[in-house]
């Protein structure tokens, strides 16, 4: 069965494989600060982490792990709306909404299921989404999910977004976008957004996934621009990156907070998250609020990147977070290169090279993305000398290209 399918993918240069972790080499205290990553036994510096500030590690997070693991046990037993939640599910909860200043929020299972359950839930039969063509897989699916009408705008392009809502008539619409683009590391226009969505009274429908803990001092996207929340607008943010946990929110109207606790089916007929898991987002709350300098470390450390792959003259697309992405600038096969710009060819080589010089960083390929490319996560657990290791690296595999 699929092996014709499978054997295709190979040939392409498309088939994707899971690089499990090994243990590392390091004590609990140096753990802590891990950049490092062991695949197959060897040990690499990771490019290729969500754990935009390094808590995934943490130990002091760890540690209230433990307790809520004594407390309240490791299984949640059942979905919220039996017996699974506990008290610091709500707790969480609420520190959400002080956090992001809404009225509510709700926990998720995963930022896949809080956008697949809540898009249906939001938009309705006879309701019209208008979504960038860019936007995560999970708001796709949670788009295909809904009955609404969808229709899609050029990434980015608010002039577009905005002629499209002049000819909807629809009961409600619902724009849907994300804050950070995860592949590329730009930013959506959403003051000019915010503006569109008001004139056309339409909802704005935020995932927030790499904006979280990493933009606006961790409150995210719209705190980056100084927008303040407004009833109209659903924030969607995840756990399981800057916070190094897992799990997801949403925060809105305590109105829509509810409308989803009655409707959204991944919230009704899923299994509640462990509380130990919510002490880890609790504790990595409180932590990004009291340690500020984790934050600047994240920017400090994507300037000195980003300004180095500059300087060797990549292309990085428009990225302006610490997701940076590179165009390896190969020479077409005909030219006996490994493929030109945008190959798939071209950047599982690129990235094979990386893997050689001691860097993970794997290659992105479609249908993740349209142009291949290798993408950088670089964040606040790398130090001056990991960041300079991918730029020498760099510099090398570029000479060769
Ligand atoms: C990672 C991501 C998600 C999914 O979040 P998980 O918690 O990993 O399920 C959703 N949206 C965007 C933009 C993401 O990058």
């Amino acid at each position: 069965m699929f092996s014709d399918d499978l054997k295709k993918l190979r040939e392409n240069s498309l088939l994707r494989q899971i690089n499990d972790r090994n243990q590392l080499s390091l004590t609990p205290s140096q753990l802590k600060k891990g950049s490092q990553i062991n695949i197959d036994g060897r040990e690499y510096i990771n490019f290729a982490s969500n754990d935009y500030l390094g808590l995934a590690g943490n130990t002091s997070i760890a540690d209230s792990v433990k307790k809520a693991l004594d407390k309240y046990g490791f299984g949640s037993g059942a979905s919220r709306l039996l017996s699974g939640g506990t008290e610091i599910h709500a707790e969480l909860e609420h520190s959400i909404a002080e956090f992001k200043n809404t009225e509510a929020a709700l926990i998720f299972n995963s930022g896949y299921t809080a956008n697949i359950s809540a898009i249906p839930s939001i938009a309705r039969e006879g309701d019209v989404i208008l979504s960038d063509e860019f936007n995560h897989a999970s708001l796709v699916d949670g788009c295909r999910l809904s009955k609404a009408k969808k229709l899609i705008y050029r990434h980015r392009d608010a002039k577009h977004l905005s002629e499209m809502l002049e000819n909807e008539n629809g009961s409600r619409k619902i724009v849907i976008t994300d804050s950070v683009f995860s592949m590329d590391g730009d930013i959506a226009p959403i003051p000019e957004i915010f503006d569109i969505c008001m004139r056309h009274n339409a909802l704005l429908y935020l995932d927030d996934a790499h904006g979280t803990g990493v933009l606006g001092d961790g409150k995210g996207a719209l705190s980056h621009f100084g927008i303040k929340p407004e009833p109209w607008i659903i924030q969607m943010g995840t756990f399981s990156k800057a916070f190094g946990s897992y799990g997801a929110f949403i925060a809105a109207d305590r109105d829509v907070i509810d409308w989803l606790i009655n409707t959204a089916r991944g919230f009704i007929y899923s299994t509640a998250l462990p509380a130990c898991i919510i002490a880890a987002s609790l504790s990595a709350l409180q932590l990004i609020q009291k340690e500020t300098e984790l934050i600047k470390r994240l920017w400090d450390n994507r300037e000195r990147l980003f300004r180095g792959i500059h300087a060797l003259g990549f292309d990085t697309l428009n990225s302006e977070t610490p997701i940076i992405p590179l165009i390896p600038p190969c020479p077409p096969l005909e030219k006996g290169g490994e493929g030109g710009f945008g190959n798939v060819e071209a950047s599982v080589k690129f990235s094979e090279r990386l893997m050689n010089s001691g860097i993970y960083a794997p290659a992105i390929r479609p249908p993740t993305v349209g142009l291949p490319r290798i993408r950088f996560t670089v964040t606040a657990a790398h130090t001056e000398k990991d960041i300079d290791a991918l730029l020498g690296a760099l510099a090398e595999a570029h000479r060769i290209c």
